[in-house]
């Protein structure tokens, strides 16, 4: 079998500990001056596919993201925590932003263009917790796909990837063969944290901009989906201290809560 190479999906989201607010118009939330990282779900679809290469199971790691100039910063932390290469499909800052299906399209397109054998993502990024982009890229890839990824076996001699995965009912466990698409959970591994060497070291790692057009090989269709507009959460009322249990049994009576 060739030498097997895990591209891995990497999405610039707005940092987990920021308090999103809305910009103004209410259309989109406020990106400017605001702490930007690379997605939780993709850092452990990322660890997982670097440690997979330690292994000696894979041979390359590329890192691979659809967005504007300012997603190379995220591709710069998986260079620093261990992507050999990345890829940035680039979206102009004008366009419009794109939804799971769009950048499925564009993943799909970068497939078909590196050929990995193995293509890791997040089960969902933190900004708009679709859950979409795998499923979708396996439709357009036709591909098998292991959702929700806690455990991940390469077996690639006999060409196959053991996985186990969470359901609702528990644990699925399940061999799919390659090529395969995976999305990771939050138990598949613990990521490790980029050190100063490493960050000096990617800065000289290879960064390649490919602009989404051009993969493409035509102007990419309008997203299907726009966006009306988005709301805050009502405000939450304060707190109430009581002194006693029967004292908040009380007062839930009163308040037609028991
Ligand atoms: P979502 O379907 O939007 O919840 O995203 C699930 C996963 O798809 C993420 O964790 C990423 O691995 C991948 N993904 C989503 N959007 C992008 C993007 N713009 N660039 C690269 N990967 C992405």
């Amino acid at each position: 079998m060739a030498p097997l190479k895990v591209l891995v999906g990497v999405k610039r989201v707005i940092d987990f500990a920021v308090k999103v607010r809305l910009a103004p118009g209410g259309q989109r939330v406020q990106e400017q001056g605001v702490k930007h990282s690379m997605n939780p779900f993709c850092e452990i679809a990322l660890e997982e596919a670097v440690r997979l290469r330690e292994r000696g199971d894979a041979a390359e790691v590329i890192a691979a993201s659809v967005g504007t100039r300012q997603s190379q910063d995220a591709l710069r932390t998986a260079l620093a925590l261990g992507a050999d290469r990345a890829v940035l499909v680039e979206v102009p800052e004008a366009a419009p932003p794109l939804g799971p299906r769009e950048v499925a399209a564009a993943l799909g397109e970068l497939v078909r263009r590196e050929r990995p054998l193995l293509v890791l993502l997040g089960k969902q990024a933190i900004d708009d917790d679709c859950n979409q982009t795998g499923q979708i890229l396996a439709a357009i890839l036709d591909w098998p796909q292991g959702t929700f990824l806690s455990h991940l076996e390469l077996a690639p001699a006999s060409g196959s990837v053991r996985i186990q995965r969470e359901v609702d009912g528990g644990l699925e466990r399940l061999r799919l063969r390659l090529p395969a698409l995976l999305t990771a959970d939050l138990r598949l591994n613990e990521p490790r944290y980029a050190t100063l060497p490493n960050i000096m070291k990617a800065k000289k790692k290879p960064l390649e901009l490919v602009p989404l057009a051009e993969l493409l090989g035509a102007p990419p269709p309008p997203p299907k989906l726009r966006v009306l507009r988005l709301e805050e959460p009502p405000a939450r009322q304060g707190g109430q201290r009581v002194e006693s249990v029967a004292a908040l049994l009380e007062r839930l009576a009163a308040a037609g809560r028991l």
